[in-house]
């Protein structure tokens, strides 16, 4: 899917793995670790569940840079927001590349 994102400017490796987590040992869907500049995603999730994670895990690095207080479900509702707009408006999608055309992203 996605092996790198840039939030803010720090640019984030994301990997997959078979079985991930939590320190308590409970099973995630998905992690970011801001020392190791990582979003590691679950790798039995399906597509548009591990892009929702995805997502859920870039506006943590988002909230966490800003300094804005995180909780679980405006991260998580947001999440699906922006997933369910960018699936319904491709105009917008189209927008973004527009905007972009000439600048250097993350490869
Ligand atoms: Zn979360």
């Amino acid at each position: 899917m996605i092996d790198k994102i840039k939030i803010g400017g720090i640019i984030y490796n994301v990997e997959n793995v078979e079985r991930l987590q939590g320190s308590e040992l409970e099973a995630l869907d998905g992690k970011i670790c801001f020392a190791k500049s990582t979003i590691t995603l679950n790798t039995s999730l399906n597509d548009q569940t591990r892009l929702q994670t995805l997502f859920h895990k870039i506006l943590h690095g988002i909230f966490m840079q800003s300094g804005h207080v995180q909780t679980e479900d405006v991260v998580d509702s947001t999440a699906y927001g922006i997933l369910q707009v960018l699936r319904d408006n491709h105009a917008i999608m189209d927008a973004v590349m527009e905007l972009n055309k000439g600048m250097e992203a993350v490869k």
